[in-house]
């Protein structure tokens, strides 16, 4: 909210005309603390109106794609976004594609998905604000209502229970880890994007520490957008959602008369 009172840095506003610009352009972003501001509750988060409506007016420019690429579930996603069927919507850090490239769990990932939620389950039942999130190809351990005191000893216990079973792949966000039962990567997820879009340069917009995976496989011309502060790779940096509302209504006027 607030839009008109976010300023945009000068080389954000240089970025947006080089980005209009581009031949094929594909606009990706992450969901939670990029399009819908983080709150207590995950099932709350609501996206930035005038986000969803830029997405919404890119997807309909021609040679312009969009994406939303989030940890989330894409059935959650897709109800979160509101953004079915004009934008492609990737959940589980890039594991669960909309249009059947999804990846399938073989028999030993399945097992070792359970084994992730029984442990999952054990660090839950151990300690007070823990929730335990299921997911297609992975589990989400979200602490964000445990008390400070008991943070360090809840890290313990999902590095020495879920964290430690072979073959997870482990990613920490904000009060959340992800335990996966196979790799995921929104870096790959992006690629694999790009490639079947054709697009010729991609920005990608995001706030955590897994939207740096993606931040990494930028080249050329492409940009990458940090939301918030913390350490990226990304080459511009904005302050928050309403400031990404901005940035992605800008981009969406400035396709329009290019
Ligand atoms: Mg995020």
């Amino acid at each position: 909210m607030n839009v008109a009172r976010t300023v945009l840095p000068a080389e954000a506003l240089r970025a947006i005309g080089d980005l209009a610009a581009a031949e094929i352009l594909l606009v990706a972003s992450d969901f939670d603390g990029t399009m819908a501001q983080i709150v207590p509750v995950p099932a709350d988060a609501r996206p930035e109106p005038e986000s969803v409506a830029a997405l919404r007016d890119l997807a309909a420019q021609p040679h312009t794609d969009t994406a939303v690429i989030s940890g989330r579930a894409l059935d959650v996603l897709r109800e979160l976004t509101g953004l079915y069927g004009t934008t492609n919507l990737v959940g589980s850090h890039g594991l669960e594609f909309e249009s059947g490239l999804e990846s399938t769990l073989s028999a030993t990932d399945t097992e070792r998905l359970a084994h992730i939620n029984r442990a999952a389950d054990l660090v839950a039942n151990a300690h007070h604000g823990v929730e335990v999130e299921r997911k297609p190809v992975s589990t989400a351990i979200h602490y964000r209502h445990a008390t400070d005191s008991n943070i360090a000893a809840i890290l313990t216990d999902i590095e020495a229970g879920p964290a430690s079973i072979e073959g997870v792949h482990v990613t920490e966000g904000k009060k959340v880890v992800e335990v996966a039962a196979v790799h995921t990567g929104k870096g790959a997820a992006l690629d694999q994007l790009r490639d079947r879009l054709g697009a010729t340069v991609v920005v990608f917009l995001g706030d955590d520490v897994t939207d740096e995976d993606a931040f990494a496989r930028l080249r050329g011309r492409d940009v990458g957008v940090k939301v918030g502060p913390g350490p990226t790779c990304a080459t511009l940096r904005i302050a928050d959602t309403a400031a990404v509302a901005q940035f992605l209504t800008a981009l969406a006027d400035a396709r329009r008369v290019r």
